[in-house]
């Protein structure tokens, strides 16, 4: 985590996912100003998303693709229309990039911006990265911070976000159950932000000890160790038979997805952020389900603000759900680590 000028300012180091299963840390170009809307970030810390491991598996295509989508860093060049993020300022963006003005983005829903582009187009899991619409994607930290809090900076950059958006999209709440499937990063995220949001009670969905451990550090009250129907049924003791209130899917699976949808009690909400891989929904079990649903990528830009702040003021600690720290240079084992669920997320030290 330095952010001393390099040697060689035009090359850097950076992974590349060449094949399904083939991850390799390379020479790469710098990136440098495309738009005069761009800024340039040093990377300061990286790491490997839960969503990296679908390419990983042959589940999404992928040829030679720069890898990473969460960043926080340093400003070290910006555009000529670049005029609310100043060089040397600290900021954490968002996987997608946003003006931040049109009227989607105002209504809060930065990842659907009529201008939206990848956040880091040019890989983030590298020393350097470029980020378009730089006014509108990233926000600064009030000022450098304490290196012990820039993992928790990096996961607002996605999963908390995201995590955060869940639990938002899903009503949680005062008074309210909430269940959450999926105990990857954004799950026990949800679970964190349904605890800031005053939920009474958190159902984490989990049958790993590690997990279950750090879930109840966030907030989770109870957890069911059971999947698919036998895990809606517990859900549904623990409901008075009705089913939760709000429940966050934070998968993308079909059985996960159905499973956030029956255990959620008629008029309850379905927030739903894992991303979506072959599910499909019966119209008539939806139709008679009377569940909202919501979700989607989340507009992680809308909730920075907020989650800096609560970070900055050691409200809340995400960065607990890194549990493995790599060199950028480790990559390729990082990426081994998340498939085989050995970590629950990586953070790559650049
Ligand atoms: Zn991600
Ligand atoms: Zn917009």
């Amino acid at each position: 985590m330095n952010t001393s000028p390099k040697e060689n300012p035009t090359i850097m180091r950076g992974v590349i996912m060449h094949a399904p299963g083939d991850v390799r840390v390379e020479d790469r170009e710098n990136p440098t100003i495309v738009e005069p809307t761009d800024a340039i970030i040093r990377l300061s810390a990286s790491c490997i998303c839960g969503s990296d491991l679908w390419p990983y598996r042959g589940a999404e295509d992928v040829d030679h693709q720069a890898m990473g989508h969460e960043y926080v860093g340093v400003v070290t060049e910006i555009g000529d229309d670049v005029k609310t993020v100043k060089v040397g300022d600290f900021v954490v963006g968002s996987f997608f990039a946003s003006d931040n003005t049109c009227e989607i983005c105002l209504a809060g829903y930065q990842t659907h911006c009529v201008h939206r582009q990848p956040g880091a187009p040019t890989g983030a899991q590298s020393e350097y990265a470029r980020i378009p619409l730089a006014d509108g994607t990233l926000v600064a930290t009030p000022g450098q911070p304490d290196a012990d809090l820039i993992p928790s900076l990096l996961a607002a950059s996605d999963v908390l976000g995201t995590g955060w958006f869940a639990a938002v999209a899903a009503e949680a709440g005062p008074g309210k159950t909430v269940a959450v499937v999926g105990d990857g990063a954004v799950g026990l995220l949800g679970i964190l932000a349904a605890h800031r949001l005053g939920a009474e009670r958190i159902i984490a969905m989990s049958r790993h000890a590690d997990r279950q451990a750090l879930a109840r550090e966030f907030g989770a009250t109870d957890i069911v160790e059971e999947r698919g129907d036998a895990g809606v049924e517990r859900i549904k003791e623990l409901t008075g038979g009705l089913g939760a209130h709000s429940v966050i899917e934070a998968v993308g699976t079909q059985e996960s997805m159905m499973q956030a949808i029956r255990a959620t009690r008629a008029g309850g909400h379905v927030g739903y952020v894992g991303v979506s891989h072959g599910v499909a929904l019966d119209g008539v079990e939806l139709f008679f389900s009377g569940v909202h649903l919501h979700g989607g990528p989340a507009p992680v830009r809308r909730f920075l603000p907020e989650l800096i702040q609560l970070i900055w003021d050691r409200e809340i600690d995400p960065g607990k759900v890194f549990d493995l720290t790599l060199p950028l240079e480790q990559a390729a084992e990082g990426y081994r680590a998340m498939d085989e669920r050995r970590a629950i997320k990586v953070l790559l030290t650049t």
